[in-house]
């Protein structure tokens, strides 16, 4: 078994490519589900993000080909919270209008939904919680926010999803024009994932 290598329960292959950068100089390698040819549709039935966390992590762990029998296996969910919302889309931030609804569409509705509304009343954020399930069933996470706000027009195309209409008030831009260093050094994703590979490492010093 190679311990250095996890794989990662996710087929989104933006979340991939996140993770492997914010992982980039731990010697941890990820394989998603599609590199080990794993098909499965997990439906996310919990209420919190750490429940959906480990309900695919547990779900990957116990359907994993055989000849990855003994690997990692590590999840996240995440969602954006929208405070003037009552926190929606929340858990639901994927299926929020529907799963094939493109981006443009529900970050413009988001903005609607917050028309007139001033800037200290638009704070929002990401959050994340990461499962880690180890080859005997035990497991450790970590949870993590990203705090902002919903910015008044979608703009940037850098990272996925609701990005565009992030408002990172100390830099003064969306996620979606941040340089992806530094979304990766500050945001949710990055944190709880910060927070495990320390956990991994034996390591208590946080991140
Ligand atoms: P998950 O794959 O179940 O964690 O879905 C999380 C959903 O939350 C994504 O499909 C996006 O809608 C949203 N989301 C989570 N993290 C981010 C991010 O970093 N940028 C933009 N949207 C995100």
């Amino acid at each position: 078994m190679d311990k250095k290598t996890i794989v990662f329960a996710t087929g989104n292959a933006n979340k991939v490519r996140e993770v492997r950068e914010i992982m980039q100089g731990t010697g941890y390698e990820f394989v998603s589900l599609k590199d080990i040819g794993l098909v499965l549709d997990v439906e996310e039935t919990g209420q919190t993000y750490l429940e959906n966390a480990r309900i695919k992590a547990r779900a990957v762990a116990e359907n994993l080909p055989e000849e990855y029998a003994g690997y990692l296996v590590m999840s996240d969910d995440s969602g954006f919270e929208v405070d003037y919302l009552d926190r929606q889309p929340g858990i639901y931030s994927s299926r929020f209008m529907g799963e094939d609804t493109p981006y443009s569409i529900k970050n413009q509705a988001i903005i609607d939904k917050l028309e007139g509304v001033p800037m200290e009343q638009r704070s929002a954020r990401f959050c994340c919680a990461v499962v880690c399930v180890f080859p005997d069933g035990h497991e450790v996470d970590t949870f993590a926010t990203y705090e902002g706000a919903v910015a008044y027009e979608a703009k940037g195309t850098n990272g996925f999803g609701y990005d565009p209409i992030f408002w990172v008030p100390q830099y003064g831009m969306t996620d979606g024009e941040l340089p992806p260093e530094v979304k990766n050094t500050i945001g949710h994703r990055g944190k709880a994932l910060r927070m495990m590979r320390d956990i991994l490492e034996g390591r208590k010093d946080g991140i």
